[in-house]
């Protein structure tokens, strides 16, 4: 903290998102718009709403999509800055969209994608509050399950997966509600496995390590 940066990463991401909205040859561009006006819409008027004499505002991601190499992760907040040095990435997983319309789109509704994002600022905000509480607060620890079911969503302890779906009556499903956005029965879930009833006693989540970026598996495809 305390240099002078000739870009900031405020004019970098409005360049960028503006750029992804219109990237040629990408498929996902109207995609990103929509997930960003959403972001925008769940940070003003859920996640960091209010302007605080003693911190600043959490910044604002920046949302992109990519393959994390494993189907059950539906996206990836990455702690440290990305290839390009850019902080608080959110990349949602190009092997949860299918092609409708002629672009790309989560393949699981709009509702299920918001909650995807409203989960991944989740970690934007606790990481942020980390740097300004200067302490480790863990990815799906205590504190991220108590945030999250405060906005009306389900995270597992530990793990991460929602084990149901968002309440309608809730911070977060009266935003969806003014959005147009259905609210499924249930969180999908893979049907050739055994669903697992006792979230309480979580599993230990394999995959990347917790130094670089937390892998957020929304729902329960479970071993
Ligand atoms: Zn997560």
């Amino acid at each position: 903290m305390g240099e002078r940066l000739i870009v900031s990463p405020d004019i970098i991401k409005k360049a960028l998102n503006e750029y992804g909205g219109q990237a040629p040859e990408w498929n996902f561009r109207e995609e990103k718009v929509d997930i960003d006006r959403t972001a925008q819409v769940l940070k003003n008027e859920l996640i960091d709403p209010v302007l605080l004499l003693h911190r600043q505002r959490m910044p604002d991601p920046i949302i992109g999509f990519d393959d994390p190499g494993n189907q059950n992760v539906l996206a990836f907040y990455r702690k440290i800055p990305n290839a390009h040095g850019h902080p608080n990435e959110i990349i949602m997983s190009t092997s949860q969209t299918i092609k409708q319309e002629g672009r790309m789109m989560w393949e699981y509704g709009l509702w299920s994608r918001d909650e995807v994002t409203a989960h991944e600022m989740g970690h934007g905000l606790l990481n942020f509050l980390a740097k300004v509480e200067n302490k480790e607060i863990p990815a799906h620890g205590k504190r991220f399950c108590e945030l999250l079911e405060g906005w009306g969503l389900h995270p597992t302890p530990n793990h991460g997966a929602h084990y149901q779906g968002a309440d309608a009556d809730s911070p977060f499903g009266r935003i969806e509600k003014s959005l147009g956005h259905k609210r499924p029965e249930d969180v999908p879930r893979d049907s050739s496995k055994p669903v697992k009833t006792d979230w309480w006693k979580p599993e230990k989540t394999k995959g990347r390590s917790t130094l670089t970026g937390w892998i957020c598996p929304e729902w329960p495809l479970t071993k």
